[in-house]
């Protein structure tokens, strides 16, 4: 296992890149640790498959380098890296038994009979896949040729890291829960470094220590589910994460007050005079509070209009807007509260601001 150092790293499909819209990947620069449980999170065409296939070997990138444990693998090919790998359709024989097919990459490694078949035996067990061992592959529905994949990928315990590419794309809805559950498990208990490729946040979320967040050829964000939920390093993020996502809102940012749309807030620090690009203030739906309509005018309140109640069983999401403005406020379960005029209260501790949808640190 290894350290994974992208340095410098960038990819293009095209021969002659100039600006940065012809890059599938950006400029990246990161180190993802020994071991980790990393979960790689973006809407379909950010880049997600593009960084894994660099990672395994299938791509070369057009700059930079990749480096496992402090040595330079960009020009080795996957074998050479030590890898496994697992695609989001099923690659597996049709012409050989589910115990051949999971011992294949033992084989191929010229390890010993009795450590293959103690080894398969494990994988098999863990994956329900014993009773089955016998039977051709072949015969076998997309989902359990799929579990064979995940198997395959698996059963190595030699390699670098282990990367999914949406893996559980052709399971279904009640599997793909148990086997995501089973590959945290292996992984707390093996230790590999995992990298997991998704586009469900809530799959991300439950697989990985931590989350590695890419938007349009970048990573926005590496962090753990708190990390993201707490502190997005982005404006996209902030709304990606979350459901439903964080506010962001248009503002104007002086020392410690923000005005958004008229109506003035407290921020929980001091941001001096900010001024240059586009200027927003985040703050997740859990955050914001309606107070009592009676003290509306005054400084520090916000007035707004709730248009609609959301009822979704443990708690409700009311829209309130001021102006041509909309918030999403979560409201407790037991809280009462309807349509109509009412103020908001924003807590500072919790308010963010964003310059050119990056968060930007204040003094306390
Ligand atoms: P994701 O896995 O996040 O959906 P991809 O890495 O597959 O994203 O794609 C990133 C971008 O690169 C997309 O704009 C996609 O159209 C482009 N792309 C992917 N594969 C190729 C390819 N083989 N040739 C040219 N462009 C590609
Ligand atoms: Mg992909």
């Amino acid at each position: 296992m290894a350290v994974i150092h992208l340095k410098d790293m960038a990819h293009s499909y095209l021969p002659n890149p100039k600006v940065p819209e012809d890059y599938a990947l950006k400029s990246l620069n990161h180190v993802w640790e020994d071991g980790g449980a990393y979960a790689l999170l973006g809407p379909s065409g950010c880049g997600k498959t593009t960084l894994l296939n660099i990672i395994s070997g299938l791509l070369t990138p057009s700059e930079g380098q990749v480096l496992f444990g402090g040595e330079d693998v960009t020009r080795l090919d996957t074998a050479h890296r030590n890898i496994a790998q697992v695609f989001q359709f099923p690659v597996i024989y049709d012409t050989m038994t589910v115990r051949q097919n999971l011992a294949f990459p033992l084989k191929n490694r010229g390890m010993a009979p009795a450590d293959i078949e103690a080894r398969v035996a494990e994988i098999a067990e863990m994956l329900d896949l014993t009773e089955r061992l016998d039977n051709r592959a072949s015969g076998l529905s997309a989902d359990a040729k799929q579990i064979i994949s995940l198997g395959r990928g698996l059963v190595r315990n030699d390699v670098n890291a282990i990367l999914f590419d949406e893996p559980l794309t052709v399971i279904d809805p009640h599997k793909k829960w148990v086997l995501r559950s089973k590959l945290k498990e292996l992984h707390q208990q093996f230790g590999f470094t995992m990298v997991y490729v998704t586009h469900d946040q809530t799959e991300a979320l439950t697989f990985a220590d931590k989350v590695v967040v890419m938007h349009d050829g970048e990573i926005v964000q590496i962090g753990t589910p708190e990390e993201l939920f707490e502190r997005p390093a982005h404006t996209f993020v902030g709304y990606f994460i979350g459901s439903p996502g964080m506010n962001i809102l248009p503002a104007t940012v002086d020392g410690r007050h923000a005005t958004i749309g008229g109506n003035e807030i407290d921020l929980g620090c001091d941001y001096g005079p900010l001024a240059g690009g586009k200027i927003e203030v985040g703050i997740r739906p859990e955050f914001l509070k309606f107070g009592p309509v009676g003290k509306n005018g005054g400084e520090g309140t916000f007035d707004v209009q709730i248009s609609s109640v959301e009822d979704l069983g443990r708690h409700k999401i009311a829209k309130a807007v001021s102006g041509d403005i909309e918030i999403a406020v979560l409201v407790p379960e037991h809280t009462p509260v309807q349509e109509g005029a009412a103020a908001l209260t924003f807590d500072p501790a919790r308010t963010l601001v964003y310059q050119d949808s990056r968060l930007v640190e204040g003094a306390n």
